[in-house]
């Protein structure tokens, strides 16, 4: 079976390890090829070819690395369809859902090309007779970043190019679940141009992220994952020493105000609870209706859910498979919890038809009505096809809700009322709000990142965070002698 090897120094590279993991074409629900898992030694491996490239890469001049940049860019937008077939191959997601991915992963490649600018430091002349004070950017060394399995193409592309445009290098350890598009990526970053060793991919799962954390030689990580692991990787790499920043899971409300637009509403609701099979950190898992529009809505949710085709990812359908079938019956078993839980099932996605091989790992669209806030199936995040109605009386009950969440990644209000969509985003304790929008994932130049359980660390991914994040500061006084200069003075100077 073919092996998906790690990619360190420019080359293919397979390590002493050899241990492996499936990874599935979920559509087919078959293991198409393996995995490489890395031991301690491999990410070593890894680790120094990075810290060999360093000086080199930190040393290069800006428009050098902004050119590698601007020519990725190029590359990746002309060969997209490429990286989008290898996402529904080993994710499962449509091939238009696919391609908007690798758009959203498009925007930080370009915002990184700016990075000359966007680094720049400060200059003040004269703080003191004849003292200048002046501060510059710059890269942290070898930087670590560990993606999860729902963006195989654009988490990585949130951290690595922004980390090498500051001038840092980079081990990146993609999901073992959907490891190629980071090796086809690596790949043309040096077709881009990139020396080697500046971009290196390890494959493997818990034994290589602990390495990474607890590798001297690496001074950062950036980790995107579930809430359970981004605590573990930010309790364990700031005990290391590293600066951390760890994104976590998330329970996304859509919260209705009575006046809203019910039709924007269904329309939002199925396409940001059902697109990607749910499978997106930023998908709705709870409408939050304020009465008396709950019958009405659930009616249009439902309306709208009986079109949607479910299939193969290549074969034009709406939605596509869950992750691997471990996933696909954990997500399933949710639609009992809320029939145990009295919750009214509107839509059970477990009898879909499909169009594609019948081991996929299919769910359909479910729609959970009268969901109890006690019930699992409130409480957890899902990350499946699963979208759940919560009926509540006022505004404040549903902004309680939102804000008594464990996670608070993202929220949207739906609404006519300007004066209560400005309360919401003042009052809402979560970090990122949608008016009228249901996926408010910012654009390339914003930063993104959650509140609470959903980001750990103070540093948001990309935008401007990521700019403070992949450099450290230095502040330089300087003073020239001039003739005016003398005498000994054991004080601060005064002016
Ligand atoms: P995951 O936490 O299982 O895995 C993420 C990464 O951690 C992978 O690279 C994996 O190999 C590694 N890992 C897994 N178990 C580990 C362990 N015990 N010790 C150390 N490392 C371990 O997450 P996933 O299932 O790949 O992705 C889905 C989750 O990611 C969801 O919770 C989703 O909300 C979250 N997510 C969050 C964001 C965000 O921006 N906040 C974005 C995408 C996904």
């Amino acid at each position: 079976m073919n092996i998906v090897e790690h990619f360190i120094n420019g080359a293919s590279f397979s390590g002493e390890s050899t241990r492996t993991a499936p990874v599935y074409n979920p559509a087919a629900g078959v293991v198409q090829r393996e995995v490489r898992l890395a031991s301690v030694a491999d990410v070593d491996v890894a680790v120094q070819a990075a810290a060999a490239a360093f000086p080199d890469w930190a040393g290069a001049s800006w428009a050098k690395r902004q050119g590698v940049l601007f020519t990725f860019r190029e590359l990746l937008n002309a060969r997209k369809g490429e990286l989008a077939a290898i996402l529904t191959n080993e994710h499962g997601k449509v091939t238009s859902d696919a391609l908007g991915e690798v758009a959203r992963g498009l925007e930080v490649v370009e915002f990184a090309t700016s990075m000359p600018h966007l680094a720049k430091g400060e200059y003040s002349e004269n703080v003191s007779t004849g003292v200048d004070v002046y501060s510059i950017r710059q890269p942290l060394g070898v930087v670590g970043i560990i993606s999860p399995f729902n963006f195989p193409a654009m988490v990585p592309l949130w951290f690595f190019p922004i980390a090498i445009a500051a001038g840092n290098t980079v081990v990146l350890k993609p999901s073992e679940k959907d490891p190629s598009a980071a090796i086809w990526m690596a790949e043309l970053m040096r077709e881009a141009g990139l020396p080697d060793g500046v971009l290196n991919v390890v494959h493997g799962d818990k034994e290589s992220v602990d390495a990474l954390l607890e590798h001297p030689g690496v001074a950062s990580i950036s980790f995107v994952g579930s809430t359970p692991i981004a605590k573990y990787v930010y309790e364990t790499g700031t005990r290391h020493g590293k600066r951390v920043q760890a994104l976590g899971g998330a329970k996304n409300h859509m919260l209705v105000l009575p006046d809203a637009d019910l039709d924007l509403v269904a329309d939002s609701a199925v396409n940001a609870g059902f697109g990607s099979a749910g499978e997106r950190c930023m998908a709705i898992s709870v409408v939050v209706a304020v009465e008396p529009v709950a019958d009405e809505l659930v009616e249009k949710i439902r309306d709208r859910m009986s079109q949607l085709t479910v299939g193969d990812g290549t074969r034009g359908c709406d939605m596509g498979p869950l992750i691997t079938r471990e996933h696909r019956d954990k997500v399933a078993g949710y639609i009992d919890v809320a029939i145990a839980d009295g919750a009214d099932v509107v839509v059970d996605g477990r009898g879909v038809e499909v169009d594609g091989e019948s081991d996929g790992f299919w769910l359909g669209p479910t729609l959970i009505d009268q969901v109890s806030t006690t019930s699992d199936v409130y409480t957890h995040e899902i990350f499946g096809p699963v979208l759940s109605v919560v009926r509540v009386a006022t505004y404040d009950d549903g902004l309680a809700l939102i804000n008594a969440s464990q996670y608070g990644n993202g929220t949207a209000i739906f609404t006519n009322d300007g004066g209560a969509a400005r309360r919401f985003q003042r009052e809402a304790t979560v970090g990122m709000i949608g008016i009228n929008v249901p996926i408010p994932v910012p654009v390339g130049y914003f930063s993104f990142g959650g509140w609470k359980d959903s980001l750990f660390g103070d540093t948001k991914a990309y935008g401007p965070d990521a700019v403070h994040f992949f450099t450290r500061q230095k502040a330089i006084t300087s003073r020239w002698l001039d003739p005016s200069h003398g005498g000994i003075n054991l004080g601060f100077p005064q002016n």
